[in-house]
């Protein structure tokens, strides 16, 4: 079968090389345009034209099963599919990422047969958009004390509340909403339910109050949305027992997808500093040269790698049949030491092309203020490292195992790398450990448990020397944490600290 012009042809019948080829070509062609670049780059918003071009190669086909005209929903595919994106645009990936994860996928597992025929063929055949709204003003993190409700009407649920921050404000046609049941005396269940809102309906709009000034990922809106809506009996998500594990199946489902995202970019970071360093010379040395700069470059290859792990990991672990609500402590450890190191990289490739980085308009600067809310949504990634920290001394506990080396020696998601770091986890952790000591402990059991991924990847050929140089990166960052976590520093901030504290003062005239 030839390369198609299009995916107009129905996708699940088009081999995934040749789908990934076309639509690795389209991305190519769109953004080689400086016009279309510089039009994302200042625009607030995806123009139209261009989401529709890019969805001719049918991307959010990968999150769709056959049965509704999708490829099959393999997590493999739809992650080479983020990859491609995001090696030419974050937002466009977390775009797909949004639509994939947040609504399709979880749509799929709990939604009402009837109704998600007609909602794939919006996405198939149409270029609809959705979107998952959960967080509200005073309850981010702190999500399961949501105020948005539900009472019951005769033909299905009436909702109230306000949300804010749902990626794709004021562009989805569809929205998951979350929310609480409200009883006739005014209290809200404990339990969480889901929703599916036609914004294109009639008593289904959702007012966009506010849009919010996003620091980056520009052609993605965001903003403070106000929900008075009623929707119909089947478009309640009908989860298999609580609707808390239905969030805990979604959210870990999304995590562990993250790689995809994540995927591409790393690899862009890393095209972009080994460019940029072979061809600026500092000091009548190629930047390439300078010991420091390929410290740099290795653990920008470490990261990549890592996520390459991770990416394998995840096609084999999250297939849409699969309940994750379960695999907390493998989406915990995949988004949070992923994210981190898109940071991380982002910023070491914004170093190495000095100046002329800090733009919107250079990709080093663009990609560190893309990257950045990644650490920050779908679980802050302080709290993901200390719920790291939690499951495992759990673990521990219920084994009656004191020696945290022990432990991770005989643990499937530890066994091998523990072995490359035994000094450093051969001690017996403190029961009463403060928060800051079971975070940083997180950030380590975080790089542990990748080092697996990252072993097991080399068990099947993977490319000999960017494993080597992983563990060694892992490794380096796994003795750093661990000298900072056995100082034993506790110190508090000092809330009027104005007092006493003015330099000027203490000046010696
Ligand atoms: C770009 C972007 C996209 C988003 N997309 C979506 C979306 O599509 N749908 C949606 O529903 N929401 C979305 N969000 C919202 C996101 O999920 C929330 O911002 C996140 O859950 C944190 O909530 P918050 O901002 O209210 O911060 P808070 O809950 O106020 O927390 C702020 C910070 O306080 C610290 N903190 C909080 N609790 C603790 C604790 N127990 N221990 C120690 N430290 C703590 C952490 O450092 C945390 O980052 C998005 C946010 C951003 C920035």
């Amino acid at each position: 079968m030839g390369i198609p012009q299009t995916m107009n042809v129905v996708p699940k019948e088009v081999p995934f090389d040749i789908f990934i080829g076309t639509y690795r070509e389209k991305l190519k062609e769109l953004f080689s345009d400086e016009s279309t670049v510089e039009r994302l780059r200042v625009q607030r918003r995806f123009p139209d034209s261009f989401l529709s071009e890019v969805r001719q190669c049918r991307p959010l086909s990968t999150f769709i099963s056959k049965e509704y005209g999708g490829r099959g929903g393999h997590v493999h595919e739809a992650l080479s599919m983020l990859e491609e994106s995001s090696y030419q645009s974050l937002a466009l990936s977390l775009t797909f990422g949004i639509n994939g994860a947040l609504f399709l996928q979880p749509l799929h597992r709990y939604g009402d047969a009837g109704f998600k025929q007609r909602v794939y063929n919006d996405f198939i055949s149409g270029d609809s958009l959705g979107g998952l709204m959960i967080t509200e003003p005073d309850y981010g993190s702190d999500a399961l004390s949501m105020q948005t409700h539900f009472t019951d009407t005769d033909s299905g649920y009436k909702i109230n509340g306000t949300k804010h921050w749902g990626g794709l404000t004021g562009m989805a046609d569809y929205w998951l909403v979350t929310a609480r049941r409200k009883d006739e005396a005014d209290q809200l269940a404990r339990d969480i339910d889901f929703f599916v809102v036609d914004v294109r309906k009639d008593d289904q709009e959702i007012v966009v109050e506010e849009l919010f000034q996003n620091l980056g990922l520009y052609p993605i809106q965001y903003g403070r949305n106000l929900i008075d809506v009623s929707v119909a009996a089947d478009q309640r998500l009908n989860p298999s027992s609580t609707g808390i594990k239905l969030m805990l199946d979604t959210l870990h489902r999304s995590r562990i997808e993250f790689p995809g995202m994540g995927m591409g970019f790393l690899r862009r970071m890393l095209d972009e500093a080994v460019q940029h360093c072979k061809e600026r010379f500092v000091g009548g040395s190629s930047l390439f040269s300078y010991d420091q700069v390929k410290s740099r470059l290795s653990k920008i290859q470490a990261y990549y790698t890592t996520c390459s792990a991770m990416c394998a990991y995840s096609s084999e672990h999250a297939d849409i049949q699969n309940d994750l609500s379960k695999y907390g402590l493998q989406a915990n450890v995949i988004k949070s030491i992923l994210t981190d190191f898109m940071q991380t990289a982002s910023q070491s490739l914004l170093q190495l092309v000095g100046a002329k980085g800090y733009c919107l308009d250079h990709i080093a600067g663009s990609a560190t203020v893309d990257c950045r809310p990644f650490q920050i949504f779908e679980g802050p990634n302080d709290i993901l490292y200390q719920q790291i920290s939690e499951s495992v001394l759990k673990s521990m506990r219920r084994l009656k195992e004191v020696n945290l080396f022990s432990f991770l020696s005989k643990y499937d998601l530890s066994s091998r790398a523990s072995q490359h770091v035994k000094e450093i986890l051969d001690f017996i952790p403190d029961r009463q450990m403060p928060q800051r000591h079971l975070v940083e402990l997180g950030q380590l059991l975080g790089r542990l448990f990748s080092m697996e991924f990252v072993i097991e990847l080399g068990d099947r050929g993977y490319r000999p020397s960017l494993i080597t140089n992983c563990i060694s990166v892992l490794s380096e960052e796994m003795e750093r944490i661990a000298s900072s976590f056995s100082s034993g520093n506790l110190s508090d901030p000092t809330e009027d600290y104005l007092v006493d504290s003015a330099w000027l003062s203490f000046v010696r005239a």
